[in-house]
């Protein structure tokens, strides 16, 4: 006989464990404790229990693992009343983690007993008048703005593509941008890397991304990462963020940061330029295609040039750092048609933008139906953590726009290929 919802509810009870709004408190801000807010954005937006992550019941599943990666770890569920809570806690409890709690009656009963909780900030005056042209638009509004505010990017790179992503970016009062980047500003650098100024040579370009994204704007706090993005601190730093713009400029990176990607579900705004031509795409896991997806292997090094080898017109860089940046915007305020299972591809010469679809391959290592689990490691110039034979797609590879004809396997028309470079 099919359970009714209420026998539903009392065995779910009765394989979890439930706490006090005053036991949960007693929990808060001790080593190890997580505290998950499951409910929709709407109700987390009236107030939270401060310091609580959020993912709502809906994208439990998918999003737990990389948000909490610690299935030890102690976590402190709730939601409004301690329902949706019990059936989460009973969800996390299935997929491995340990220690898992649900509030009894929510959030609702740890206001009503005065506990501590926070609502997010509403705009001030000097903040409705610096976004005053986002408010104007109906699609952002200050709904919008406040998200922008509270929303957290990554930039891979403060080169040429970030530099123009982060400028907009942090105009647009996107309140967190993280920068990794273990350069020091280079006069060769000042072509196409807006961010710098000469004054900056030998500074560390994390150091003069975030002095002169403070003097653009104070809302904008920048955490500066002076160190390599490596297999050792990927996932840890994605973790902390909504999205990432990426302006790397090697494979190995990409790869590392897509399979990350997936793995955390933050979503990845790519960008990379080739002489005159630049290529966007956004890869959102599981909605659309992944990189690997898109390039299942690098091409050989020797005909990847870097741009300090093939050169790069600076000015491309702004076009398609700013490309990045709508795209970023579009995917944290939910507005338009992202770039997701599309790859724009823009030629200066002949001043043409044109758009190619790319389908999620069912066979791709990282994100296809029968991947395995995802291994996060480093990865030598094949960038690949599973053998792999090409198949009937990859034997009509790209020919390549340096007319070297090499072939490697590409799922998008041959006049395409996936951009080598970016600054
Ligand atoms: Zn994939």
């Amino acid at each position: 006989m099919v359970p009714s919802s209420r026998e539903l509810l009392a065995k779910a009870r009765s394989d979890v464990v439930e706490i006090t709004p005053a036991e949960a408190e007693a929990r808060l801000g001790q080593p190890g404790v997580v505290v998950l807010d499951v409910r929709e954005s709407d109700e987390h937006e009236q107030g939270v229990i401060p310091g609580a992550h959020h993912i709502p019941r809906g994208m439990l599943e998918l999003q737990v693992e990389g948000r909490i990666p610690d299935k030890n770890a102690e976590v402190v569920i709730y939601c409004a009343g301690g329902v949706r809570s019990v059936y989460a806690a009973k969800t996390l409890a299935e997929i491995g983690y340990t220690n898992v709690a649900s509030v009894i009656g929510g959030f609702n009963r740890w206001k009503d007993e005065g506990r501590n909780w926070s609502v997010p900030k509403v705009l001030t005056s000097e903040q409705r008048n610096r976004y005053h042209r986002h408010i104007l638009l109906p699609e952002v509004g200050e709904k919008g703005q406040q998200k922008l505010l509270e929303s957290k990017v990554l930039l891979l790179g403060a080169g040429g593509l970030g530099s123009p992503a982060a400028m907009y970016l942090a105009a647009a009062g996107v309140g967190t941008l993280g920068i990794i980047d273990m350069d020091v500003v280079d006069a060769s650098n000042l072509q196409r890397q807006i961010l710098h100024n000469i004054d900056r040579v030998g500074e560390p370009k994390v150091d003069s991304a975030k002095r002169t994204i403070a003097a653009l704007n104070p809302d904008v706090e920048v955490v500066p990462y002076n160190m390599r993005l490596g297999a050792d601190n990927v996932v840890e730093i994605l973790s902390d963020y909504d999205l990432v713009v990426d302006g790397t400029d090697n494979f190995p990176t990409r790869y590392l940061v897509n399979d990350a990607s997936v793995l955390t579900g933050v979503p990845v705004v790519h960008g990379s330029i080739f002489r005159f031509e630049g290529r966007v795409s956004v890869f959102d896991p599981y909605k659309g295609p992944c990189y690997r997806c898109m390039i299942p292997e690098p091409p050989p090094p020797e005909l990847a040039p870097s741009c300090a080898e093939a050169g790069v017109l600076g000015v491309l860089c702004g076009i398609v750092g700013s490309l990045q940046g709508i795209e970023a915007v579009k995917m944290l305020l939910g507005l338009g048609d992202p770039l997701v299972g599309r790859l724009l591809s823009y030629d200066a010469l002949d001043q043409t933008f044109r758009t190619y679809k790319v389908k999620r391959d069912p066979d791709c290592p990282t994100c296809g139906d029968s991947a395995g689990d995802i291994v996060i490691e480093e990865y030598d110039q094949l960038c690949m953590p599973h053998v792999r034979h090409s198949g009937s797609v990859g034997e009509r590879g790209g020919t390549g726009s340096n007319g070297a004809g090499h072939s490697f396997d590409l799922r998008v028309p041959e006049d395409v290929i996936p951009a080598t470079v970016s600054a």
